[in-house]
């Protein structure tokens, strides 16, 4: 008996739909990329109960007529191309004929369309997968498709799905992109009755940009331009010393088709280079335009990633455009550190081991190594309650878990302190440790019920997203317990009136804006803790590269002391680390014989 049999198609288009629909976020794109690709210039989406209650896209396009409109749902149905050799060349966004009976068969869809001088137009109702009803209509010229409780028959992909909030953000992303690859075509987005933006299609890549992102982001931009080998870049690339803790504002199109291409990622890490610091990436918005044939866009049924041809070439032609553009910028000086001067370190070192020494034996017991004595980290009561040795103060008694006793020796690319402690060589990250005292700051200011706000002399106007202002909103409450007095003023425009009284007020705008996008990616749009915002908030305030002053050290350390977790920064990165008196032998070839 034979075996093998074909699929029906209800269930071959439910596979495909597997790959294909992922999330509403999937739908989205396949609609708007058909709407783009039958030349509409006016686009509007309207989202309900984050895509999986409806998800509707109308557009003023070509249209369909009665029968490629019952065509169009089929499998495999596509009018944009009709040989294997276009494959080589394609220039729509869609080829596949694979979204349409993908949809289909997860959800409830309906479609309105017309062409142009057709006396009417048509309406299609499918339930999982079958045409239900299909009748002739009176419509505007367009299409208009209405795809309702997305994913009811697969419940088991739904259960991957993340919070309203996250795919909002996907959908919201995923206009984004379309969007800026389409200036000239106008694009409203709506999630329930909200409207999150309505932006013309003036054709201004610039203005685009500003309306979606506001108008310091723009600011912060370059824009590239490069042309060699048949390889076109256009766009905007980062200025110096602006860079997101994700990759998510790393935009790239490839014959103005949105991709993920870790070929021009990796383009755009070289073209930096060092200037960008380690797990910070710079914001680009990369258009790559070259001939059809030198990319391979038939990689996965979603299109999202793209191949190249010749990879290593358009590498290079990446890091060379990014190159030239920082270089011919008078603001990409790029900062190389100060070699470190061995001379400098010995020269304001009060190294004083036997100081140290003589420390230990007066309390009759050596300090514990707080890097590896896990019982370090709790209060171990008294007889533990070490000083911060030459900074003993009334309120160090205070502090809530031992410190050891450090010898200040000086300070390396006013970014680390260096130390001595009885076991060897503390290096202490300025920056996380300032963090590590802020956040403490500030929250224990909340926990107390303290004014914790300075009102601004004059309000600070930042420019956000929608999704960022949204977001605001919606946590209002647990920012002004932070100390953040932030309103909604129209347009992208948001006025801060006060920040958390422990913050510096220099570069208010820029880190706020820096904290709103960490936070926003953190909650996926959802709901976020005063913990969250006061720990962003500092982190995006402090920056390393500040020049402190032998007494502002001491200054420094004595308030970590005080901390409650003295020893990692908010987001759990160490404060400081120790090389251990062992260990600095070992390293020099020194046995513990020879010593
Ligand atoms: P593909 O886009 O890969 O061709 P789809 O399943 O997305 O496949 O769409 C099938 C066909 O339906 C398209 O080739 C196009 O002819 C038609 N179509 C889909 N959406 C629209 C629209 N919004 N306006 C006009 N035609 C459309
Ligand atoms: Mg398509």
């Amino acid at each position: 008996m034979n075996k093998i049999r074909i699929l029906p198609d209800n269930v071959s288009n439910k596979i495909a739909a597997g790959e294909v629909v992922e999330r509403p976020a999937s739908v989205v794109k396949e609609l708007l990329e058909n709407s783009i690709d039958a030349e509409s210039s006016e686009i509007k989406i309207a989202v309900e109960n984050a895509g999986l209650r409806a998800i509707l896209v109308s557009d003023n396009g070509l249209g369909m007529s009665y029968d490629d409109a019952l065509l169009s749902i089929e499998p495999h149905a596509t009018s944009k191309i009709t040989s294997a050799e276009d494959l080589s060349r394609i220039i729509t966004f869609g080829f596949r004929g694979e979204a349409l009976p993908s949809i289909i068969s997860v959800s409830r869809f309906r479609m309105r369309t017309k062409t142009e001088g057709a006396s009417g137009g048509v309406e299609i109702f499918v339930e999982g997968g079958s045409v239900s009803r299909c009748e002739p209509i009176g419509c505007a010229k367009g299409t208009e498709i209405s795809v309702r409780d997305l994913l009811f028959n697969v419940p088991a992909r739904k259960k991957f799905l993340r919070s309203d909030g996250t795919e909002e953000n996907h959908i919201t992303e995923t206009v984004y992109s379309l969007a800026l690859a389409n200036p000239s075509v106008s694009f409203e987005l709506i999630f329930d009755a909200r409207r999150i933006f309505n932006s013309p299609g003036s054709g201004s890549l610039v203005s685009r940009i500003r309306s979606f992102f506001g108008k310091s982001y723009v600011e912060n931009l370059l824009p590239v331009e490069f042309n060699k080998s048949g390889i076109n870049i256009s766009g905007f690339v980062a200025k110096h010393g602006n860079t997101r803790s994700s990759r998510k504002e790393q935009r790239i199109f490839i014959n103005d088709r949105p991709a993920d291409s870790p070929v021009i990622y990796s383009g755009i890490k070289n073209g930096y280079g060092s200037i960008v610091p380690h797990g910070r990436f710079p914001p680009v918005m990369l258009f790559i335009k070259t001939d059809p044939a030198r990319v391979d866009v038939n990689v996965h049924p979603a299109k999202k990633e793209v191949r190249f041809r010749e990879a290593p070439l358009f590498v290079a032609a990446v890091e060379k455009a990014i190159r030239e553009t920082l270089r011919n910028s008078q603001n990409s000086t790029v900062h190389i550190s100060p070699e470190i001067s061995l001379r400098n370190i010995l020269d304001a070192s009060t190294i004083s081991y036997d100081q140290a020494k003589k420390e230990e034996e007066r309390r009759g017991k050596s300090l514990p190594d707080i890097f590896q004595d896990a019982e370090f980290q709790k209060d171990s009561g008294e007889g533990a309650k070490e000083h911060q040795g030459k900074e003993m103060d009334s309120e160090a008694e205070k502090q809530a878990v031992d410190f050891p006793v450090f010898d200040i020796i000086g300070s390396l690319n006013d970014t680390y302190i260096l130390a001595s402690s009885p076991d060897g060589l503390v290096i202490i990250d300025q920056h996380a440790a300032h963090e590590r005292i802020m956040f403490e700051k500030i929250t224990g200011d909340v926990k107390n019920n303290r004014a914790v706000s300075q009102d601004l002399l004059i309000p600070i106007t930042i420019e956000l997203s929608g999704a960022e202002l949204e977001f605001i909103q919606k946590n209002r409450e647990e920012f002004l317990k932070t100390g953040f007095q932030i309103e909604k003023f129209g347009g992208n425009t948001a006025l801060i009136h006060a920040i958390p009284a422990s913050l510096p007020q220099e570069n208010t705008a820029s880190f706020i804006i820096e904290m709103v996008e960490n936070l926003l990616l953190e909650a996926k749009g959802g709901k976020i803790n005063y913990n969250a915002i006061a720990r962003e908030a500092c982190s995006s305030a402090v920056k390393a590269h500040d020049k402190l002053q032998t007494l502002e050290i001491r200054n420094l350390l004595r308030l970590l002391a005080k901390c409650e977790m003295p020893f990692c920064c908010p987001h759990g990165r160490p404060t400081m680390i120790n090389i251990s008196r062992g260990e600095l032998e070992k390293r020099f070839g020194r046995s513990s014989k020879s010593k």
